[in-house]
């Protein structure tokens, strides 16, 4: 998909420091968001609830982010599903000369050297493209940065034997391979695909 569905149109909200608008915003298509092993599918709802807000130098977001992510056990592979409740808060600042707004969102090699504080406080500054706010880092940031990298069915999921392959919550306490099993022998590479 190459159209951005997380650009919010901000018409509706009078440029007046005080004002302020809430949504309940539902978007059901989007790009497939998080890892391999856990993402938000990409026809999965992602629920928004946001406020906006008319302040002196822009406008502020401010947004409660559900969805729900589905992936696999990274031990037994079963399937698991991670609730997403997070909130953002983000500060898009008015643009008044569109040409300038690219200039500083990507700064060329001419500009002076700048110490590591202000690039990162320069990064935190997003801005309005005409009236539309972009939605898009927040969300994503809101989602992947609070995914579980290794997601597990239980916290105690004991995985699978390593030999066979079956989960060992299936297996009884005495299950073992003998090295020697004739029967194993051809499996032994197999199990690791
Ligand atoms: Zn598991
Ligand atoms: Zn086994």
């Amino acid at each position: 998909m190459s159209k951005n569905p997380f650009l919010f149109n901000t018409h509706d909200l009078p440029r007046r420091p005080g004002e302020m608008r809430e949504y309940e915003l539902t978007f059901e298509e989007h790009e497939v968001l998080g890892f391999d092993v856990l993402a938000i599918a990409k026809d999965e709802p992602i629920d928004i609830d946001i406020r906006i807000e008319s302040v002196a130098e822009g406008i502020l977001a401010t947004a409660r982010v559900q969805t729900e992510a589905s992936g696999e056990c990274g031990r037994c592979l079963d399937p698991v599903f991670y609730e997403v409740d997070q909130n953002f808060q983000e500060l898009y600042e008015y643009v008044e000369d569109p040409r300038q707004a690219r200039k500083k969102n990507k700064p060329g090699k001419h500009r002076p050297q700048k110490s590591e504080d202000e690039d990162l406080d320069e990064d935190l500054v997003r801005q309005m493209e005409g009236e539309l706010i972009d939605l898009d880092g927040p969300i994503r940031d809101a989602i992947i940065l609070n995914l579980p990298i290794n997601p597990l069915c239980a916290p105690d999921c004991l995985g699978l034997c390593p030999d066979c392959g079956v989960k060992w919550s299936e297996l009884p306490e005495s299950h073992e391979h003998a090295p020697s099993d004739i029967r194993w022998a051809g499996l032994e590479n197999w199990t690791n695909l």
